[in-house]
């Protein structure tokens, strides 16, 4: 496959990048090794030189990882990219390998909890400072800006409350204090939004959600250009060993092959399911980005292929009604996973985002009556039922 940029997206992910054995196998090897043998001590030496190519130890690279890293280069549109452990591994390398003490970050509040941990726990503690601002305020991202600000970070859509962030205006911002823009773009999916082509520098993702999409392995990936990769994350990936299994990246890889298929499925789920649950008097407000009531719905219809695959609603009746509500479920599952074929629901307030003060979820929105689900692949129909049966049982 030579000329697998050419081809669309649904193709490359079933072909692309791949390091076919001398077997002719048709499905990707799986290269469960730490290491590689060499025919010559010249040939060790030449390979340590980078004077020849091949693979070295699997903590720099391994064969079945460097498919992984190649199909979703393509799907990205990247020049380069670096499979991590998880999805934690790959933002947290993404941000640190480029960083040092004296350095400050402008961040987006609304974050994934582990992220916002990262940025405002373990970075103070190497002389890395950070101020939140609302990433839907453009002019504050302008005035939080310093002159030793270095990276731009964000997530969109947001978690839980499907905020929508202007990627490519935020780029520009970025780009006039002359930092990076790091893009979370585990929401979105890459089938959904690329935000490389709308300005951002690096984008990180948790494999383990749609990427997987069965519920099965942890895994991460940072993509840039090949001069960013090289400058900051190379050394720093090979000698902090944050790498992503060779079984996992096999695993993540076939998940990769049916990413368009379940991605769009649990796209159409999720928009039939906003407008049945917009209808509902039990409903206090329904937060789906596909939905012209959005606030953010311009910037959605500007930036995303799709609504997204999850969908946010609060409740009248408060936590009392979400957790009745969840109780009575009998096929959308109560967890805080996503993007699983497998629908799921979750009551941010008392699991995702439960360590955050009362004021910050307040700011965020996070209500007691706001539940967050992550739409499967099952018969959309059998889904409007369950919620249906169980929204009489609230
Ligand atoms: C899950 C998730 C992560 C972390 O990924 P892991 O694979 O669980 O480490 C980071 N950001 C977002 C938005 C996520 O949903």
């Amino acid at each position: 496959m030579t000329n697998t940029r050419k081809l669309r997206a649904a193709t490359q992910l079933v072909h692309g990048g791949i390091n076919r054995s001398q077997f002719g196998e048709t499905s990707e090897a799986l290269f469960l090794t730490q290491g590689f043998v060499y025919d010559s001590s010249e040939a060790a030496e030449a390979r340590f030189k980078g004077e020849e190519p091949g693979f070295i130890y699997s903590r720099y690279a391994n064969p079945t990882t460097d498919m992984f890293e190649k199909r979703m280069c393509m799907l990205e549109g990247a020049e380069d990219a670096r499979a991590t452990a998880s999805g934690m591994a790959a933002v947290t390398a993404a941000l640190l390998c480029q960083l040092r003490a004296g350095d400050h970050v402008v961040s987006a509040r609304a974050l994934f909890g582990s992220c916002r941990w990262v940025v405002e726990q373990l970075m103070p503690k190497y002389g890395i400072e950070t101020s939140f601002v609302d990433g839907r305020d453009l002019s504050a991202w302008e005035k939080a800006v310093r002159p030793n600000t270095k990276v731009f970070f964000l997530e969109s859509p947001t978690n839980p409350t499907l905020e929508v962030v202007d990627i490519a205006a935020v780029a520009r911002l970025a780009d006039q204090a002359g930092a990076k823009l790091v893009v979370d773009n585990v929401f979105a999916t890459p089938i959904l939004q690329k935000p490389l082509e709308l300005g951002a520098h690096v984008v990180a993702y948790s494999a383990t959600k749609h990427i997987d999409g069965q519920g099965r392995c942890l895994g991460g990936v940072v993509l840039s250009d090949k001069d960013w990769i090289d400058e900051h994350l190379h050394d720093y990936f090979r000698h902090t060993g944050p790498g992503m299994s060779p079984f996992n990246a096999w695993v993540l890889m076939k998940g990769l092959e049916t990413l368009p298929l379940r991605v769009g499925q649990q796209t159409a789920s999720a928009g039939k399911i906003a407008d049945f649950l917009a209808d509902r008097q039990e409903v206090a407000r329904v937060i789906y980005p596909g939905r012209d009531d959005h606030p953010q719905a311009e910037i959605c219809k500007k930036q995303m292929a799709g609504g997204s695959t999850m969908v946010a609603f609060e409740f009248k009746g408060g936590k009392d009604a979400a957790f009745r509500f969840q109780n009575a479920l009998e096929i959308i599952r109560i967890s805080n996973n996503l993007g699983d074929a497998k629908s799921l629901i979750t009551h941010p307030a008392t699991t995702t985002h439960k360590n955050l003060t009362d004021e910050a979820r307040a700011e965020l929105s996070i209500g007691d009556g706001l539940v967050r689900m992550s739409l499967g692949i099952e018969d959309v129909q059998d889904l409007i039922e369950d919620i249906d049966n169980a929204l009489s049982a609230i």
